[in-house]
């Protein structure tokens, strides 16, 4: 068992970064060749999830998506912070994500990208990359 962590800086409030690049070389540096590798966010308003890299408008639409289902409104919730929204949608992506490892590569496919989720930035975050096999 292999971990690595990095610090992802966010720019905006919602933001989705793709951290495949950091998550394949987390993966080269343990030397597995076959087994998996998970990503986990240890942050209450941001995650982690996997979808397409190809058009940046899918992005946008899950962000967009996102906010419509879970607004930002502070008078609508109770949690004293005021960024109850951003508690939501961390809890509707999820924290981690688990792909499986072959021949030292991730089995993604041809469109799909791991991106860290950013729902109250700006801020710098913390990504843990844990690669178990052999
Ligand atoms: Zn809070």
């Amino acid at each position: 068992m292999h971990t690595t962590t990095f610090s992802v800086r966010t720019r905006d409030r919602d933001e989705m970064i793709d951290i495949t690049r950091s998550v394949q070389q987390a993966i080269g540096e343990a030397g597995v060749a076959g087994g998996a590798v998970t990503v986990y966010v240890p942050h209450t308003t941001a995650g982690v999830t996997i979808n397409e890299n190809a058009d940046p408008d899918v992005i946008h639409d899950v962000l967009l998506a996102l906010d419509q289902a879970v607004p930002w409104r502070q008078s609508f919730y109770q949690h004293g912070e005021g960024n109850s929204a951003a508690h939501v949608k961390s809890s509707i992506v999820g924290c981690q994500t688990t792909v499986p490892i072959v021949d030292g590569q991730m089995t993604l496919g041809t469109w799909q990208s791991i991106f860290f989720c950013e729902f109250d930035g700006p801020r710098t975050r913390r990504v843990i990359v844990t690669v178990a096999g052999q």
